[in-house]
């Protein structure tokens, strides 16, 4: 039974068309067990938005019988790019794309409309963090792991000791635009890949939906004459489509996977000569999909991350964990950590 002066944390997962919201006690256990969205309207601009966050907000409160006293915080996670603090970036971004949002204070519009305490976080450092809760419980904060998480391009997050590391400007664990090596993983005559953030042949450039869009499909469409997806037209919806062949084991489907998890394993390489993490999660569409489909791509990714004997032998590789509540169960951890003192200072 709790007590009615325990106090919580409400989690709020803003998205590009909605906001996932959830409440966690400080002992970590969430009083919500599944997905609870409602719109997040963050193509009308911020304004809207706020009281989109700002219901949902409320919405939970009813849901979970919280009494709105009780709340002592709110993590907040959105897509990037922002700044550590949750300002938007000033030259906008693709789920930002109203002009209102550049430069806007996320973070500290919402405390200011709702009068509590918010802490920022980008949604792939949340989800990172909560891959880690999941997988180390209660040692978390004696651990380190990196996850990689594949959508419209590459999110993720280095957790150290427990704690996410953010940086100086709040781009650390940008994992997406690290460089890897392309010898032996791009196919004969395929181009350099190059990502939205102008550096060719970075991790995002080949694992993210988009480096499917742009770089991938385009070239094993032309090593695969006659495939079903050359049919399609419109490149950007034959990109969706991959996914689901892949699952079917179709053969090109699987090369455009392949490199991906070549990609990451790559990525998870360079990882590991940089903080030798205790674990790696991959998370994204591509592991909820069909187990044969999701297990060979991790043993893909596992067969291209080089390690030495001492790391093979007890570093954990493992899937990010629920991962539409990822980033609300995230946020809400990261707040809990700040609001019992001991996260890093990010601000005051
Ligand atoms: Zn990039």
């Amino acid at each position: 039974m709790q007590t009615q002066d325990s106090w919580v944390v409400v989690g709020l997962d803003n998205g590009g068309n909605k906001n996932n919201a959830t409440v966690v006690e400080p002992t970590g256990r969430f009083l919500v067990d599944s997905m609870v969205e409602t719109p997040s309207r963050v193509q009308e601009g911020p304004q809207v938005a706020i009281e989109a966050l700002a219901e949902a907000f409320t919405g939970i409160l009813a849901r979970t019988g919280v009494d709105r006293a009780r709340v002592r915080g709110i993590g907040l996670d959105t897509p990037g790019p922002a700044s550590a603090d949750g300002v938007v970036s000033s030259r906008g971004s693709t789920n930002f794309a109203h002009p209102g949002w550049r430069g806007f204070d996320f973070r500290g519009a919402l405390e200011a409309r709702l009068g509590v305490r918010v802490v920022y976080n980008n949604d792939g450092n949340a989800a990172a963090l909560y891959a880690h809760y999941v997988a180390f419980g209660a040692s978390a904060g004696n651990r380190s792991s990196i996850s990689a998480i594949v959508g419209t391009g590459l999110g993720g997050g280095v957790i150290e000791a427990g704690h996410i590391v953010r940086g100086a400007s709040g781009f650390a664990g940008e994992l997406g635009h690290v460089h890897v090596p392309m010898e032996g993983l791009l196919g004969e005559g395929q181009p350099l890949p190059r990502c939205n953030c102008g550096f060719f042949g970075d991790v995002e450039s080949v694992a993210s939906l988009t480096g499917i869009e742009k770089n991938l499909l385009p070239y094993w469409l032309s090593r695969f004459e006659g495939h079903e997806l050359s049919k399609v037209g419109d490149v950007a919806k034959a990109a969706k489509l991959v996914r689901s062949y892949g699952e079917k084991g179709d053969p090109l489907a699987r090369k455009i996977f392949e490199q991906q998890a070549m990609a990451i394993g790559r990525l998870f390489t360079i990882a590991a000569n940089f903080t030798d993490p205790d674990a790696f999660f991959v998370g994204g569409g591509v592991v909820e999909s069909a187990p044969e489909f999701r297990d060979w791509f991790l043993a893909t990714v596992r067969a291209n991350t080089t390690l030495r004997e001492e790391q093979a032998q007890t570093v954990k590789l493992a899937l990010v964990p629920d991962r539409d509540m990822a980033g609300a169960r995230g946020a809400a951890l990261a707040a809990v950590e700040f609001l019992h003192g001991s996260a890093s200072p990010d601000h005051s």
